[in-house]
């Protein structure tokens, strides 16, 4: 197998002196072999993680990440790209802080560098029943060891100084802030593992598209594509909006709901922030990206769908929030809308879990806020698939809506992201 060239600033160095001729491709484009050891259906960055991390922590390299389109086309290509770790139960926090603590040396790690941004986030309390939501919050995080802050107005102000504090609705009353909370470049996050995945000799295959899963005796034996059938002692289904379409495939119904979220992003504009905030009761969120863009996300559709665009509905409802948060912004022209399928559950947490199948594994159910989860939701899941339990998983089984023991982030992950 051959190893790919490290980047490294000689290496950019070298090219340079050719004319940039001769970079050789980010990861391999291979044709689909007959078996594999593990195939995960999806290469979002939550299926390529999770095959990452099975080839580095468990040595488990005969495996194919399958992708009926583009690899990070589906949500992980679409989003807003918040990353934090401040939710309440400890189960969460401690997925989401492995997560967000693996993004802190993510770049070094993939050899790939997705701009992680630890810039802080701040969650604005606008009604007293907020302040004392997230005062509580703060406080289990303390204890989880999650880093946060309940703030006053005026540190928000002085945080963001295009904030108006005292808006005409809801004035800001304070802030759930995480310093090393931030942003990350979406796509760079998928490109990233797929080369990693690469390097390790996985196939990342696109345009092959599962159409059926095959079983004999109650364990999964493969799945048919449309470029042919495929063997397999381990299947991980990680589809995220496509994950019911999936488990019908198998033979089973899961507990989510798919739905369309929205985004969008204005044109580009000279620096004017450089910390993420979200405005939960106005319904809207912001940050600015490297290039300029304000990235600003939206709603939720409130019925189920699997259109991937926007609405006019969502602009105005999200527009109208940001203006009365940064009245900066009012006169500044939008860019581009977009859409994204969400799997959405009835406690807004992620199912990582086993299934009624033998050696069919599922990952899905992070709603409007699973690309913050990718290392540590790859970590956990890849643990899950190579030993059949994981700590980091446990209680995100699909039995806890049987046995009633939901893992309630409503205030945390409900609306925003
Ligand atoms: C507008 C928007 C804003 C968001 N903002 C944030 C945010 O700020 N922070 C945050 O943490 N999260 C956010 N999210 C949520 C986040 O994007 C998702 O939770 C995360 O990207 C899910 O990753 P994934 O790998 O599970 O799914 P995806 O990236 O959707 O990957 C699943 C892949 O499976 C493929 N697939 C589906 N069916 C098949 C099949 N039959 N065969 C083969 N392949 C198949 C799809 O093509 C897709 O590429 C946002 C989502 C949206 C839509």
């Amino acid at each position: 197998m051959r190893r790919m060239t490290r980047y490294s600033v000689f290496a950019v160095v070298r090219k340079a002196f050719r004319h940039h001729v001769g970079w050789e491709r980010a990861w391999n484009a291979p044709e689909p072999k007959k078996k594999y050891e593990v195939i995960i259906i999806g290469a979002g960055g939550h299926g390529l993680a999770t095959a990452y991390y099975l080839g580095k922590n468990f040595g488990i390299r005969n495996v194919a990440v399958l992708e009926k389109g583009w690899l990070g086309g589906g949500n992980t290509g679409r989003n807003t790209t918040i990353i934090r770790s401040n939710y309440l139960q400890d189960a969460s926090a401690a997925i989401y802080e492995r997560a967000r603590s693996l993004y802190e040396e993510l770049s070094q790690d993939l050899n790939y560098n997705v701009m992680f941004s630890p810039r802080g986030v701040m969650m604005l309390a606008q009604t007293q029943h907020e302040i004392r939501g997230y005062k509580r919050t703060a406080h289990a995080n303390a204890l989880q060891g999650v880093e946060t802050e309940f703030i006053d107005p005026l540190r928000v102000k002085e945080l963001c100084p295009i904030i108006h504090i005292s808006g005409p609705r809801y004035p800001i009353l304070g802030a759930l802030w995480q310093p090393r909370g931030g942003t990350a470049r979406h796509d760079a996050v998928a490109w990233g593992y797929a080369r990693a995945c690469s390097d390790m000799g996985m196939d990342v295959i696109q345009q092959c598209a599962v159409t059926g899963i095959r079983q004999e005796s109650g364990k999964v034996v493969g799945v048919d594509t449309s470029r042919g059938s495929i063997d397999c002692s381990k299947l991980g289904i990680v589809v995220a909006g496509h994950s019911g379409v999936l488990a019908e495939m198998a033979g089973f119904r899961l507990p989510v709901e798919s739905v369309a979220l929205q985004a969008l992003v204005s044109e580009p504009i000279k620096p004017c922030m450089d910390v993420v905030v979200m405005a939960n009761t106005v319904h809207g969120y912001m940050s600015q990206s490297d290039k300029g863009e304000l990235v600003i996300g939206g709603g939720a559709d409130g019925y189920i769908n699997y259109t991937q665009r926007g609405s006019f509905q969502h602009i105005e409802e999200t527009v109208r929030a940001l203006i009365e948060t940064f009245p900066i912004i009012s006169r500044l022209r939008m860019l581009r809308q977009w859409g994204g399928i969400v799997d959405m559950t009835g406690d807004r947490s992620p199912i990582l879990s086993r299934t009624p199948i033998e050696d069919i594994f599922i990952n899905c159910g992070w709603g409007t806020g699973g690309f913050k989860a990718i290392p540590g939701s790859g970590w956990g899941f890849a643990e899950l698939i190579a030993k059949g339990v994981s700590p980091l998983c446990d209680a995100f089984s699909l039995n806890r809506f049987r046995e009633g023991r939901f893992i309630d982030e409503s205030v945390a992950a409900g609306v925003a992201h």
